[in-house]
């Protein structure tokens, strides 16, 4: 018998954190921003993207996600 095993994975690779006030609090807090990307897997091996590589930052005080430009000088 033979079972085919297929899948999707998101990873979240981090990039740096900055400083920054948030759009959604408020406050001024660190701003982690990372990369995400989900690819499809076949037998837990992952082979290709199958959505765009996009940024988020995350707000180290609401938690708060928010998708941001690739840009090194986001704000
Ligand atoms: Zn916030």
């Amino acid at each position: 018998m033979f079972f085919l095993l297929f899948g999707l994975r998101t990873r979240d690779e981090p990039l740096d954190t900055r400083i920054l006030t948030c759009e959604i609090c408020g406050w001024t807090a660190p701003q982690a921003r990372f990369a995400r990307t989900t690819r499809f897997t076949l037998f837990f091996v992952p082979l290709f993207p199958v959505q765009p590589r996009k940024h988020l930052l995350r707000c180290g005080h609401c938690m708060a996600l928010r998708t941001v430009e690739r840009s090194p000088s986001y704000a």
